[in-house]
Formats: structure tokens, C-alpha cells, sequence
């Protein structure tokens, strides 16, 4: 089953860019790195997926869901599907860890015995259920980081976005952060992974692991 297939896709920018041509296919269970300069079309990418952005030519299908045919009211359902991550963690400031990662099922109105109960199950896979009562200024990037994975795995998405999702980290941080990402993804959640830096892809080789290249808003494999 494909999860996310991107078919010619072209965005237009005023005074950018955008997308030329962009070809993506994200199957069931797969680890995809979309590696490209800064600048060349990645975050369009990802937006597109998660449809903050719409094609002005071409497809993108996520799941059920269509560019084509989606209305705004469906947003929001699809994006419930989607886990998020990006390389500054957007953790809300003035809530604790428990807070930010309860708040999506909170809104959608869960009942209190199931929002606790998926938020630990979060916390306790990226390692940080004994941290549940700190804010986020008390904790280490990789930490912050843990965290945003937690909320974007709260709702089991059948895919885990991540925009550039080590690029504020140190070098040993990284690895445990990549090592999180493939135990998700060895758990049989697809990962979507935009970033720059290619030697992230070569260092922790896979065979569920595959690179899509992206440069001056064309990709390549
Ligand atoms: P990357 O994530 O690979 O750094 P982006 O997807 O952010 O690349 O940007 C791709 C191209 O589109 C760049 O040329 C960028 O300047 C342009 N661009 C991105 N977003 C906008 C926007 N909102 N308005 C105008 N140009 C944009």
C-alpha cells in the first residue's frame, strides 16, 4: 500500500522558487529520506503532504485523502493521521510535557482515562514518562525534540513527518534521535524525513531506509 504518492507536482512562488517537478512514492512502512540543499523545495514538500499547501499542477495523495478533492473541512481529519515534527520542536512554552502531548486528543474531545492513558504510552516510548511534569525550558533539545515525537505519535499516524528533525542537535544527540525514529518506524510506522545533511542516511544503513533526492525544486532517486 502506498501512503503518500506525489505525482508531477508543481507549486508556484511569487519571487521563489517552488516546485518544478516533484515524483514521490511513500509505501507502507518505509523510512524515506528527501535529501536536497537548503532551499530546494523540502518544507514545500512536506507542506503539500500535510496540505497547508496546495499543487498548482499535478497530484498529492495522503492516505484516503486527494489534493484534488479534499475540502478544508477534511483537513484537519487527515491531519489527525499525520504525525509532525520540525527542527525547532514547536512544544507549546507555558504547558508541561504531559500538556503538550495530551493537547491534540484534548481538543478533539478524548475522554480523560484515554487521553492518560495514550499520553504515557507516548511518553514512554521516546523514554520520557518520569519527565511528564516539566516544562519544556527544563529539558535538553534531544529532550524537547523526544517530546514533539511523543505528541506526533499520540494519535498512531501512519506516517511521521519530519522536517529536518536533528538540525538543531548536537552530533551524539542525533543518533539517538535517528535510533527513536527507526524504532518507530521498525514498529511499522512510515517516516518521511526531509533533510540536508545525506551522511544521516549513510551512517545507519537499512534495508526499509531509501533517499530521494530533491534540488532546485526537482527530484531524482
Ligand atoms: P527547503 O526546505 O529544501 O530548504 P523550501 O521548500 O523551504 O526548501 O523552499 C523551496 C523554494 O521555494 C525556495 O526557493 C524558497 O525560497 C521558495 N519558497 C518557499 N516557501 C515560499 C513562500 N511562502 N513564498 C515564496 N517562496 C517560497
Amino acid at each position: 500500500m502506498n501512503v503518500v504518492r506525489l505525482s508531477n507536482v508543481k507549486v508556484r512562488y511569487r519571487g521563489g522558487e517552488g516546485l518544478k517537478n516533484v515524483n514521490l512514492l511513500v509505501r507502507n512502512g518505509e523510512f524515506v529520506f528527501l535529501v536536497g540543499p537548503s532551499g530546494a523545495g523540502k518544507s514545500t514538500v512536506l507542506r503539500l503532504i500535510y496540505m497547508a499547501e496546495r499543487p498548482a499542477d499535478g497530484q498529492v495523495v495522503v492516505g484516503q485523502f486527494n489534493s484534488n478533492a479534499i475540502t478544508p473541512k477534511e483537513v484537519p481529519f487527515l491531519r489527525r493521521q499525520l504525525g509532525i515534527i520540525f527542527q525547532d520542536f514547536k512544544l507549546l512554552e507555558d504547558r508541561s510535557v504531559y500538556e503538550n502531548v495530551a493537547f491534540t486528543l484534548q481538543v478533539t474531545g478524548a475522554k480523560r482515562k484515554d487521553v492518560k492513558r495514550k499520553v504515557l504510552r507516548a511518553l514512554t516510548n521516546v523514554g520520557l514518562s518520569h519527565k511528564r511534569y516539566k516544562m519544556p525550558h527544563e529539558l535538553s533539545g534531544g529532550e524537547q525534540q523526544r517530546v514533539a515525537i511523543a505528541r506526533a505519535l499520540v494519535n498512531d499516524p501512519f506516517i511521521l513527518l519530519a522536517d529536518e528533525p536533528t538540525g538543531n542537535l548536537d552530533p551524539v544527540t542525533t543518533q539517538g534521535i535517528m535510533a527513536l525514529l527507526e524504532k518507530i518506524n521498525a514498529r511499522g510506522t512510515a517516516v518521511l524525513m526531509a533533510t540536508h545533511n545525506y551522511s544521516l542516511f549513510e551512517s545507519r544503513p537499512s534495508p526499509r531506509k531509501r533517499v530521494v533526492r530533491i534540488e532546485n525544486g526537482m527530484t531524482s532517486t
